[in-house]
């Protein structure tokens, strides 16, 4: 299966991103496991944000650092002046998701799931404090590539599953769904602290998940054994890329869903960093 990152190295040729400065003006811990973080910046009245699952590239500082490195002066070049730097130097590169937005208040809501200090990003949500400079490549148009859910007209019903770092995307798509539309929704936590509430108008009815002790997934057994609405259900799933694959063959196989209504994106790997899943994907 291939994974996916919020945006490509050439779509600032395409038009569709570009950078944004900002800074971190406030951090509220969500439950043990996830932090909300609010980034401000001027240019983020700009932001074009399309909702949904709207994700961006995050680049971060490294400890020490006042700000992260990116080479934006290059233009369409940034990519490959970033990659030359040293890894040691350069600002991290990680994929996130729009939380919520308030373009008038040049705001936008980031929502981490803190999975140990391993990863970068995850520490740095961890330890993050008002003021700290991040850069965002994201959307310059609402209608972009980074936005996925895209439910087909012809479904009766959508069935979204994921887990913590599927969360902020789920959130986003609950808040935006019409009144009444009909959405059944699989989230898996580590713990019941983490769970949230997900305000929305759609006929949502959620099942929280939490993992076993040993960390096993449980998402597709509960998917599994559900009972399903009746219909052709639009599906959309993201999280782990195993779990995520089990998720959509027991769509195709089990289920019958037909594949052009199931969009499923691997957002991270167990063992492998964000950088590591690059570096595949550019073999
Ligand atoms: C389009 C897109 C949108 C995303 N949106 C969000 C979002 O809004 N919020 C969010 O929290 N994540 C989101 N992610 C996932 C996030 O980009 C990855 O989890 C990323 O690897 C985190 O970077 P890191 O520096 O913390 O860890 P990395 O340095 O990339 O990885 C270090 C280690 O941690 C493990 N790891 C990475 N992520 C997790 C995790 N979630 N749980 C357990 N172990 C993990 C890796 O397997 C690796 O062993 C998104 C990913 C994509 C592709």
């Amino acid at each position: 299966m291939t994974t996916v990152t919020a945006t490509a190295p050439a779509a600032l040729i395409a038009g569709q991103f570009r950078f944004f400065r900002a800074e971190v003006a406030r951090v509220r811990p969500l439950g043990p496991g996830m932090v909300r973080i609010t980034l401000y910046g001027a240019d983020l009245r700009d932001f074009a944000g399309g909702g949904r699952d709207q994700s961006f590239s995050l680049f971060l500082p490294h400890p020490g650092q006042e700000e992260p490195l990116v080479p934006i002066e290059a233009g369409a070049g940034w990519f490959a002046g970033w990659r030359a730097l040293d890894p040691q130097v350069r600002a991290v590169m990680r994929s996130y998701t729009v939380r919520a937005q308030r373009p008038e208040a040049g705001e936008v809501d980031v929502d981490f799931a803190l999975h140990g200090l391993t990863g970068p990003a995850s520490r740095w949500a961890g330890r993050a404090r008002g003021g700290e400079r991040v850069v965002l490549l994201g959307p310059a148009v609402a209608d972009n590539r980074s936005v996925g859910f895209r439910p087909a007209p012809s479904a009766d019903w959508t069935l979204l599953a994921g887990d913590e770092s599927a969360l902020p995307a789920i959130g986003a798509i609950l808040a935006g769904l019409p009144a009444g539309a009909p959405v059944r929704a699989w989230i898996e936590v580590s713990r019941l602290a983490d769970m949230q509430a997900l305000p929305t108008c759609a006929d949502a009815e959620v099942t929280w998940l939490f993992r076993d002790a040993g960390g096993t997934s449980r998402l597709a057994g509960a998917l599994r054994t559900a009972r399903w609405p009746a219909g052709t259900p639009y599906a959309w799933l993201a999280g782990e890329c195993g779990v995520v694959r089990d998720l959509r063959r027991h769509l195709v196989n089990d289920r019958g869903v037909p594949r052009r209504s199931i969009t499923f994106s691997g957002y991270w790997r167990r063992g492998a960093s964000e950088e590591d899943l690059r570096a595949e994907a550019a073999d």
